[in-house]
């Protein structure tokens, strides 16, 4: 007897490429519908600020990165300043998100290169922006895409899964993963497709136990059984906004996911091992 998710990805398995494109178009609308706030979630006032905080963000979660970045840019408020910064002062101030020494080293040597080869402006295009220290294709099309307007993908962890549980790739090398969805989607939905699957993948869709059960989008998912199906087991998943409009606290969430309380501030942010 097949379970039920054994069952949702036989449905998919002939699936042809129009019709993946179709569907993953269709998962798009409903999950603009699901979040229509949904933004980049470490806080910053411009680019500088945003390249140095999806640095920091990598192994750690949003919260953390937006507990030290007002202090950061308090005492280096632009390229300029965090520069010719004392690298064991700013050290202390990042010492939260984890692998301070290596991202300490990264933030003040991409300031540096920022002064010495952009005259201290963050440059807004990716063959650019993946030559300084710490920043790989995710911090950049985040600072493109985000500060730029440039359509691109973030491939974070949460993205990386969602689009494997999806069958929109079946891939697990983040680029691989870019590729395979850049064929699916026009390119001026990018951005905003990156934020929604990320929502998605941080209230909904959890790694460990998705809440299928309460799944706006379970209709159209290959993986709909590998995670909770008892509708009001799975609402009692359910995190952030999510949570507070079903009456739950969000607890549940919390512990399974190291102890987030607000919306938007889960999740280790990269796939990639970018800047570290
Ligand atoms: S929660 Fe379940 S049904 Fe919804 S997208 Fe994730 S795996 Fe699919």
């Amino acid at each position: 007897m097949l379970s039920v998710a054994e069952k949702s990805r036989r449905r998919f398995l002939e699936e042809t490429p129009l019709g993946r494109t179709r569907r993953a178009r269709k998962i798009h609308r409903i999950l603009a519908d699901t979040y229509p706030t949904a933004h980049a979630e470490l806080d910053h006032r411009n680019a500088f600020e945003l390249l140095v905080a999806t640095v920091l963000s990598a192994q750690t979660t949003d919260i953390r990165v937006n507990g030290v970045t007002p202090a950061l840019f308090s005492a280096y408020p632009d390229a300029a300043a965090l520069a010719s910064a004392q690298r064991e002062a700013v050290e202390e101030i990042i010492r939260p998100t984890g692998f301070y020494r290596a991202k300490a080293k990264s933030i003040v040597g991409l300031a540096q290169d920022l002064v010495t080869r952009f005259d201290g402006e963050v440059p807004g295009n990716l063959k650019d922006l993946v030559t300084l220290p710490g920043v790989g294709r995710k911090t950049a099309n985040v600072v493109l895409g985000n500060v730029f307007d440039v359509p691109g993908l973030t491939i974070d962890t949460h993205f990386a899964r969602l689009a494997r549980r999806f069958l929109w790739t079946e891939s697990t090398d983040a680029d691989r993963i870019e590729r395979d969805v850049q064929e699916l989607f026009p390119r001026k939905d990018w951005t905003m497709l990156s934020h929604r699957v990320i929502w998605h993948g941080r209230r909904i869709c959890h790694a460990r136990r998705p809440a299928c059960g309460a799944c706006p989008i379970s209709a159209l998912c290959p993986s709909y059984g590998e995670g909770e199906l008892d509708p009001q087991q799975a609402r009692g998943l359910l995190r952030f906004e999510l949570a507070e409009q079903t009456g739950q606290s969000g607890d549940a969430g919390q512990a399974a996911d190291g102890g987030r309380t607000k919306p938007g501030h889960d999740g280790p942010s990269s796939a990639r091992g970018e800047g570290r």
